[in-house]
């Protein structure tokens, strides 16, 4: 979608520190980091919402964040799914949040 903000990260238009890519996904730093490690894993599809989303390209991206997440997070770490006004989304692209590196409260705000 050549309008969307992580699809234009997603072919690399925008550069970004990659952490983790593959055919289907790329997991990167949010820019504006809520916790010391805060990774946004996206799909290279453009999908606007986990709605929208195939059940297979969900467990992939579910299963990268869950690998990023126990390589790079032994103590644990939260995921994210932000979607709509209500769950506070504010870029129109499938992204998982990844959170971790500090104790996480609930329930969240
Ligand atoms: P959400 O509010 O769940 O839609 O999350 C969108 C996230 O994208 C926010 O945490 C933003 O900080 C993050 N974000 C927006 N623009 C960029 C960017 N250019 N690079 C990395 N993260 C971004
Ligand atoms: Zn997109």
């Amino acid at each position: 979608m050549t309008d969307c903000l992580f699809c234009k990260i997603a072919s690399h238009d925008i550069p970004v520190k990659a952490v983790y890519e593959d055919d289907l996904c790329l997991v990167f730093p949010d820019i504006h980091p809520q916790a010391p490690t805060h990774l946004l894993v996206i799909p290279k599809q453009h999908f606007a919402k986990v709605t929208e989303a195939t059940a297979s390209l969900l467990g992939h991206v579910l299963k990268t964040a869950a690998d990023v997440g126990s390589g790079e997070l032994p103590g644990g770490f939260r995921i994210v799914v932000n979607t709509g006004a209500d769950g506070g989304q504010t870029v129109d692209h499938l992204h998982l949040h990844l959170l971790g590196g500090r104790s996480m409260h609930w329930p969240p705000g």
